[in-house]
């Protein structure tokens, strides 16, 4: 096992991967920018070293700054956590290629999962169900663009290649729009991404978000730790996720999942990943996979009793995975909220000094967040504070114990998303189970009304 590791992320991951080193025997080395200097973590730290001013660009994304960070410390492996250069194949090589484990898949993997026409005709070759659409990119002749759109049929969503964070992305609903759609998105993708290649899919219209957490080791282990449901989102940011999905029938989640820890042994894939797919009407179609561990991983880990963080530092360093498939068992239901610095209404980032803070607590309430009365939100990142997760022995209890939390919790000093928690954690319709991705900007928009 490594006796040191390089945290190359800050926030609440950061305090996250750093728990886990603690509780592992680990030593570990936080990187932080001039923003983050106050940060209890990093006064935790068994080491900390500043990597450079606050923009990211300049500091948490500055590869060679983080990879002396390595040596000066003599860490042996450097984790990403998420964001930032996690989803980098040219950082994974380089901190391979400086003698370091990188604690995730080889960059190999992460190349091939980052383009998405690569990564669907991997997991076609696999047998993981995808969105109907064009056989890898688009060609150039626009007569067999029109044929493939008429195969598919309206509406079509065209997507880069190269995309993500939720850009670079035109829905089609016309034929007589299509082709000036697909050159838009071509030159939109070429200058965004580098990479003018786009795709065509079937537009799903009313689907819902569900992701397949698998864990795979350097044995040809893999097993998927059940799924999450992360259909309640703002502008492709997801906000409260559930494991385990409301109302799907377990024995088809159960054939996505084996279908999905088969296409990990057939890639060669290690480490901890996620398989995003869209459903809808029985269906999963797969969208993306991500090479990382998640933002919402901990509702995984209150459902399973595995440690992803954990189980991420362990196969880096060559270990098998303790479990076969059989033994996972998946109890209770979990919730998340993300807890934001915005405005609730009206989602303007609301960075600045938190004056009293006051953590929910109680049976089944976990909060992972890095903030304490004091902090100072700095306003150069992402605007999540930190995360509450509930777990409970049904959903109802789950949904019960979140709104005790939420009504414990105190953020004062900076506005935070907490009251549009609040109101979501009693509507009709989210109570119920099972909203789509657009149930949340329908209800924002019925709500301004
Ligand atoms: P990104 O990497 O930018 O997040 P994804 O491929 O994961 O891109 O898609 C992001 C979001 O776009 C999805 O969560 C979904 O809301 C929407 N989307 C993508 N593909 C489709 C599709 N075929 N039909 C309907 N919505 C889609």
């Amino acid at each position: 096992m490594f006796k040191k590791i390089l945290i190359a992320n800050r926030g609440e991951i950061a305090l996250r991967i750093q728990r886990a080193c603690r509780e592992m025997g680990i030593q570990s080395v936080v990187v932080y920018s001039e923003a983050d200097r106050d940060a209890k973590y990093v006064k935790l730290a068994d080491e900390a070293v500043c990597i450079g001013p606050a923009p990211s660009a300049q500091s948490y994304l500055h590869m060679p700054a983080i990879i002396s960070a390595a040596e000066v410390t003599d860490a042996e492996a450097i984790h990403p956590g998420y964001g930032f250069l996690s989803e980098n194949a040219d950082f994974a090589e380089r901190v391979e290629q400086s003698g370091f484990t990188f604690i995730g898949p080889t960059p190999e993997s992460i190349r091939i999962m980052g383009d998405k026409v690569s990564a669907k005709q991997a997991m076609i070759k696999s047998g993981v169900p995808c969105v109907p659409g064009s056989e890898g990119a688009l060609p150039d002749d626009p007569k067999e663009i029109i044929k493939i759109a008429r195969t598919v049929g309206y509406p079509v969503i065209i997507k880069a290649a190269g995309g993500g964070g939720g850009r670079g992305m035109r829905v089609v609903h016309t034929e007589a729009a299509l082709l000036h759609a697909v050159q838009t998105t071509q030159n939109e993708a070429g200058a965004a991404f580098g990479n003018p290649q786009v795709y065509m899919e079937k537009f799903l219209e009313h689907p819902r978000h569900i992701e397949i957490q698998i864990l795979a080791d350097q044995h040809k282990n893999a097993v998927w730790l059940g799924e999450r449901d992360c259909s309640m989102q703002r502008r492709h940011q997801k906000i409260i996720e559930e494991a385990p999905a409301p109302g799907i029938p377990r024995r088809l989640i159960e054939k996505v999942g084996d279908r999905c820890a088969a296409a990990c042994k057939k890639i060669g894939y290690r480490g901890a990943g996620t398989f995003e797919f869209l459903y809808e009407n029985g269906e999963f179609y797969f969208i993306e996979m991500n090479t990382r561990v998640q933002v919402e991983h901990p509702v995984t880990e209150q459902v399973s009793g595995v440690d992803i963080v954990q189980m991420q530092i362990r196969v880096a360093a060559g270990e098998k995975l303790p479990f076969t498939q059989r033994q996972i068992e998946l109890r209770g239901h979990s919730i998340e909220c993300r807890i934001n610095a915005e405005d609730p209404v009206k989602f303007i980032p609301s960075p600045g000094r938190i004056t009293t803070w006051h953590a929910p607590g109680g049976p089944g309430v976990r909060v992972d967040s890095h903030i304490y009365t004091n902090y100072f939100v700095p306003p150069n990142y992402d605007s999540m504070i930190g995360k509450i997760i509930v777990h409970g022995d049904t959903r109802a209890q789950a949904l019960a114990r979140m709104r005790t939390a939420l009504s414990e919790t105190v953020i004062e000093g900076i506005n935070t998303n907490i009251p549009l928690h609040r109101e979501l954690m009693v509507d009709a319709k989210f109570v119920e189970g099972g909203t789509d991705i657009h149930y949340l900007e329908n209800w924002m928009a019925a709500r301004k009304r």
